[in-house]
């Protein structure tokens, strides 16, 4: 076995300010037909309505899609990976407002819950049945750090913003792993306790970003769950991390004070690598270069057989039109696109047409784009 990849799109309904808005991304099932087994996103081309872009992932959900089913299709299945011994990590990359932190964290009720919640739920429920069914010979025990990457400097969310040190915690290679010195590590052994520590960490995040004027947006937050399993002989362990990235958005655009700046060329730099270590994973090469930014290093992300779960959020409206491209053109580094071309005869818009024109060309040659590449 080795490490892999799955890249999903997840479409956000429309939210009560934008009912009244044009919808421009649409899906349909790899075969054109629109099934309701969606792997197709497909955009206008911005420079030319009569020309649309298709791309292709493991899975599409469209706006109806609930918690419980991202979490059944696409979390649920790792779990026993996880408890396999090895590492888990998925990520939820797209534009501020897409519905990154609704995807991980999500809302207060039952239904609402993201996909960290669950996750822990289920990890949880693992480790009650792992000691009853082994009558206590086997003990898991589960602790939790959570840190934010802000500028390339790393901050320990469970540490109150006041006793930060500004720039951020050092990290080092022990072993050929790396380190974080300084990281809190907290047991956590119930659900309950879970939660505290985590709604805890999420206002320290967010008083944080106040307190470096910044937007918690701008910085990737990422949980890491350790799963340590034990039994007379043997010990494993294993690691799920559950990361809310720094919006995509291409803050030079709107933003173009130093700062800004600053923030801008970090985030690009990490979501640049991220996209090039998740299609060395899927290709299956041998070199991921994950150690070219601070995130992925932490996470040595696509070492040991890991599993990584990429949730592309998108908004379906125009106001996001260029930004829902550069999405798409990330995830595109792994993924094919079609470009199609139809007939410009607006009068008859409502009508399907025949396609005029449909080239299929891998990431690496496109033609028409990518507009405003990462
Ligand atoms: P991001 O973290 O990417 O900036 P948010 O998760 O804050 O985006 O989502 C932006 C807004 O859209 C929030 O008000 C959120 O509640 C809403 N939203 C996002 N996804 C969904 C969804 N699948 N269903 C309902 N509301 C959603
Ligand atoms: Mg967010």
């Amino acid at each position: 076995m080795s490490s892999s990849v799955r890249v999903v799109a997840r479409i956000r309904p429309l939210l009560k300010q934008e009912l009244d808005k044009d919808t421009i991304v649409t899906t349909e099932s790899t075969d054109g037909e629109n099934t309701g087994n969606s792997t197709v996103v497909r955009i206008p081309n911005p420079k030319n309505d009569a020309e649309s872009f298709s791309f292709q992932f493991n899975s599409v959900y469209e706006q109806h899609t609930t918690q419980q089913q991202i979490f059944d299709n696409e979390v649920s299945p790792t779990v026993k990976h996880l408890f396999n011994g090895f590492d888990v990590t998925i990520f939820a990359y797209g534009v501020t407002g897409t519905g990154k932190t609704h995807t991980m964290r999500g809302g207060k009720t039952l239904a609402d819950r993201g996909v960290i919640p669950r996750l822990l739920s289920s990890i949880y429920r693992r480790c009650r049945k792992i000691e009853k069914d082994t009558a206590g010979a086997t003990q898991v025990e589960v602790a939790m750090s959570y840190y934010e990457i802000y500028c390339d400097r790393v901050y320990d969310l469970f540490e109150p913003p006041e006793k930060r040190t500004p720039s951020g915690l050092p990290i080092r290679d022990n072993n050929g792993k790396t380190v974080v010195v300084g990281l809190m590590e907290k047991p956590c052994t119930t659900l309950k306790e879970f939660e505290h520590l985590y709604d805890q960490a999420n206002i320290n995040r967010s008083t944080s970003a106040t307190k470096l004027n910044a937007h918690s947006s701008r910085s990737h937050a990422i949980l890491c769950v350790k799963v340590t399993q034990t039994t007379e002989t043997t010990v494993q362990v294993s690691r799920a991390s559950a990361i809310d990235l720094a919006g995509s958005e291409d803050n030079r655009r709107t933003d173009n004070n130093k700062e800004r700046l600053v923030e801008s060329a970090s985030i690009n730099k990490s979501l640049f690598v991220l996209a090039q270590c998740v299609e060395a994973i899927s290709k299956k090469q041998s070199r991921i270069p994950y150690r070219e930014s601070k995130m992925t290093r932490i996470l040595s992300l696509g070492q040991n057989n890991g599993l990584t779960l990429m949730i592309l959020n998108l908004a379906p409206v125009r106001s996001y039109h260029l930004d829902t491209l550069s999405s798409l053109n990330f995830a595109n580094r792994t993924k094919k696109i079609e470009v199609c071309e139809v007939e410009n005869e607006p009068e008859f818009r409502t009508m399907v047409k025949p396609l005029a024109a449909t080239t299929s060309i891998s990431g690496a040659n496109i033609t028409r784009q990518p507009l405003r590449p990462l």
